[in-house]
């Protein structure tokens, strides 16, 4: 399965190969303020799967286009909202910060629940 997709600006561009890592979304503080709404929806694939033209940004460094992802050591997140096709097809893993869920949206039965991160071990 190939996906492509881009930031509005048009400052980045990219395109996957293959099914992510894992699919999940997070209503963590930065998560609201990173995305503008009420969580962020993402994806996460190997780096190697993963072609990109532009400059990457990173919610720390503020640098390059946060809109579309932040970059990890050997993998690489995307918001899922960036895509050019719905996400439909993706399978929702887990949910992250679920303190933090806005008490009208309802938890996701089949999706892992994560009182706040999934654990350092595992955060990409
Ligand atoms: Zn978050």
């Amino acid at each position: 399965m190939k996906l492509s997709g881009g930031c509005s600006c048009g400052q980045v561009r990219y395109e996957v190969d293959g099914d992510p890592i894992r699919v999940g979304i997070c209503h963590c503080e930065t998560c609201r303020k990173e995305s503008g709404s009420a969580f962020s929806f993402f994806g996460i694939w190997p780096k190697e799967n993963t072609t990109l033209s532009g400059e990457l940004g990173c919610w720390k460094s503020r640098a390059g286009c946060r809109r579309v992802s932040h970059d990890g050591s050997d993998k690489i997140e995307i918001k899922l909202g960036t895509l050019e096709r719905s996400p439909s097809a993706l399978v929702l893993a887990y949910e992250l910060w679920t303190v933090r869920r806005e008490p009208w949206l309802a938890h996701q039965k089949r999706a892992e629940q994560h009182t706040r991160d999934r654990g350092s071990a595992e955060q990409s």
